[in-house]
């Protein structure tokens, strides 16, 4: 069956490089993509907001699956397009994935829900949102509605920073409508951790845990990132938690989208953080595979990833073979200088391929190739080196001493990915 992947980055390349090892995959073409994804994947230069071009292109090359990465087209309802052209497609319908698209509906639904979440208000109107915020105390976050790449949350340690964040979000309006309504919640402390789980309306089949690493430095410095790097399993955090978790929230939230008449299909990530009590709370959610989470949990996964899509696509997720390894996976973002503010592209990267070749598991995020067909950097982050092993030492040393080899001018990663695990 030849497969369609859209998306670019190293969640995409995670995920067409799991799909090639099925014996069901044929051609696997992935749109955009990347050059590392290039070389696995035949590549079509179409963008993922080319809902017509994109459906016209599975219709052509008769694709039997779509699979959808980033948010953005899910949120815009690119599942709802392929359903229409009937296209059979692995990703979340437009309703559904507002799950991740509005704060508010998902803090509404949780509330209504009795399910566990920080306290929040809502506001549309930024005097009343002032006012409010002068009636808390700090640290306080403050949540734009919408989509926002990543950027549209301050944890605010002064009011000042609050104040600061609820301007720019209602009045300065710098993620334009996204903002237009702001959830102000409260603080939770604690260690975050992320569930992916196949989902197909009540149906929740639960991937291995993860944890990723936001800020851009050591020691959880600086300013937020699209992630720096990840690890799973999570071997400091007792199984009951991860259980719990799964039963007082991830199951209780697919079932209430069900009960909304927004049943979701597709990868559900919840963004968890344990409480100092040792209860879990919900942060977030997202309707897509995590980036870079995928890049961890994806390795451990010992079944065919082509048969679950298929089995939640045909409605038999429930029965889908879904089987872990007990290897510990290490994913170390190697970033461009600069990142997460601007950068330079173009840059030769050098030792790449010999490590592939070595040591194997190297996604692509931000790379190319130039006119002689060597690697160049071409984005912010720009690959993701995995160590496995036996346990998170093993997979950790393993996936650093890949991220010495690749070399690039300005390049820089944190050291201390999964450190906390080291238990
Ligand atoms: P992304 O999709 O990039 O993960 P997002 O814009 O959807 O981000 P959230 O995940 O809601 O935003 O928040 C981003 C980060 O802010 C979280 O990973 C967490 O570290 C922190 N955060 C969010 N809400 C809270 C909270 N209530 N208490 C403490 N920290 C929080």
């Amino acid at each position: 069956m030849d497969i369609l992947v859209i998306g670019g980055g190293g969640r995409e390349h995670a995920i067409c490089w799991a799909l090639a090892k099925s014996p069901k995959a044929g051609k696997i073409y992935c749109a955009p993509g990347n050059a590392g994804i290039g070389e696995i994947a035949e590549l079509a230069a179409i963008q993922v907001h080319e809902f017509d071009r994109l459906t016209e292109f599975a219709k052509e090359k008769n694709v039997g699956l779509v699979v959808v990465g980033p948010d953005d087209p899910l949120v815009e309802g690119i599942v709802d397009a392929f359903e229409a052209k009937n296209i059979p497609v692995f990703g979340p319908r437009q309703n559904a994935a507002l799950i991740e698209g509005s704060k508010t509906f998902m803090k509404d639904l949780l509330k209504k829900n009795n399910i566990p979440t920080a306290a929040y208000e809502k506001f549309t109107d930024y005097e009343s949102a002032l006012a409010y915020l002068h009636t808390r105390s700090v640290p306080i976050v403050i949540k734009a509605d919408g989509l926002a790449a990543g950027k549209g949350v301050t944890v605010a340690f002064t009011l000042e920073e609050a104040e600061s964040a609820l301007k720019q979000i209602m009045v300065d309006k710098v993620f334009g409508e996204s903002g237009s309504q702001v959830v102000i919640e409260e603080f939770l402390a604690g260690q975050e951790m992320s569930i992916l789980s196949f989902v197909d309306g009540e149906t929740v089949r639960p991937m291995a845990a993860a944890q990723d690493h936001k800020q851009v430095y050591d020691g959880d410095l600086g300013p937020n990132t699209g992630g720096m790097g990840t690890y799973s399993p999570l071997p400091h955090i007792a199984d009951s938690i991860i259980e719990e978790a799964v039963e007082t929230i991830i199951k209780p939230t697919a079932k209430a989208m069900v009960q909304e008449g927004r049943p979701f299909r597709g990868v559900l990530f919840a963004g968890l953080m344990i409480t100092p009590d040792g209860r879990p709370k919900t942060i977030e959610f997202n309707a897509r595979f995590g980036d870079p989470e995928t890049q961890v949990v994806l390795p451990r996964l010992k079944s065919d990833l082509l048969e679950i899509f298929l089995a939640a696509v045909n409605g038999t997720l429930a029965e889908a073979e879904i089987e872990w390894s007990d290897e510990a996976a290490v994913c170390v973002i190697l970033a461009s200088g600069g990142y997460p503010a601007s950068y330079p592209k173009g840059l030769p990267i050098h030792g790449l391929d010999e490590t592939a070749a070595d040591a194997g598991l190297v996604f692509h995020a931000g790379t190319a190739k130039n006119a002689a067909g060597e690697w160049i950097t071409n984005g912010g982050r720009v690959l993701g080196v995995v160590g496995l092993g036996r346990d998170i030492a093993e997979a950790r040393s393993r996936a650093y001493a890949s991220a010495e080899r690749i070399v690039f001018e300005g390049k820089h990663n944190r050291t201390d990915i999964a450190a906390k695990a080291l238990v």
